[in-house]
């Protein structure tokens, strides 16, 4: 994918024009939601839909694919009443993406209904806390395509426009919304694309030629990926006296054990 005259290019890519849209904005984050929609064609009708009144500039289907319903450097109508580091409307600052998942979910038997009707199996519900909640709840997982496009998008985005941060909708109005919830790995992205959020006195490397990352802390349990090369930058997760849990640095689903004599504080 690549960026041109704030129109976005590439593969899975197309461009639709939505009538709801201000003037000339100059990006400084991106925002994600969740459409709480039953399908990507469904909320892209919604969105360029005059009476709608609301708007994003990106919509990210489950399947990867990506609608562009205005340019980058255009306000959309996606954040409403907003609050950020002492601006407010957040329509004027940044790029909206609406991704598309059911949100928050009621289990009902042995299925699970969104607040629409839509009825979703087990394996594609997550059950977690929200930030901004007191207790977990049942949310509808994105797809995997879903998270890598996200991450694709946030990095050119930051790139292009020099963004100051990723957020979420739950970030910028709290109590009001609740998007893109605990189900979205906001806070793995943002320390991929940023590199924001790891401690920079947990990261380790590895000093053995090929170490392997086990699931459990001994030679006995198997490994969980391919060997980890010379000097692979992992994070601690959890310090033992001989094993250390550890995230692999840049692709952090990729978590295990090691053994500690062959890692060393960077
Ligand atoms: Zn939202």
């Amino acid at each position: 994918m690549n960026i041109l005259d704030h129109l976005l290019e590439g593969e899975g890519v197309e461009q639709r024009e939505t009538p709801n849209r201000g003037g000339h904005i100059t990006p400084r984050y991106l925002v994600f939601h969740f459409t709480a929609g039953a399908s990507a064609q469904g909320s892209i009708d919604l969105l360029c839909d005059p009476a709608s009144r609301v708007s994003a500039h990106l919509v990210l289907a489950r399947d990867g694919s990506i609608t562009q319903l205005a340019p980058f450097n255009v306000k959309t109508w996606h954040a409403g009443v907003s609050q950020w580091e002492g601006l407010s409307g957040l329509n004027s600052y940044s790029i909206g993406l609406e991704i598309d998942n059911a949100g928050r979910l009621t289990r009902v038997g042995s299925f699970y209904r969104a607040w629409f009707g839509g009825e979703y199996p087990e394996d594609e519900v997550i059950y977690a806390r929200h930030k901004n909640e007191e207790e977990p709840a049942y949310w509808h997982a994105y797809t995997e395509v879903q998270m890598e496009r996200a991450t694709l998008l946030a990095r050119l985005l930051v790139r292009e426009y020099n963004l100051k941060d990723l957020l979420g909708h739950d970030d910028i109005a709290p109590g009001r919304k609740n998007d893109p919830g605990p189900a979205f790995p906001l806070a793995r992205i943002r320390s991929k694309v940023l590199g924001t959020g790891v401690d920079g006195d947990n990261i380790y490397r590895v000093r053995a030629g090929m170490l392997n990352i086990r699931n459990g802390p001994g030679r006995e349990f198997d490994t969980v990926a391919e060997p980890l090369p010379l000097d692979t930058r992992v994070a601690l997760i959890e310090k033992g006296d001989r094993w250390s849990k550890v995230a692999v640095v840049g692709d952090d689903r990729t978590t295990g054990w090691v053994y500690n004599r062959y890692i060393e504080l960077v």
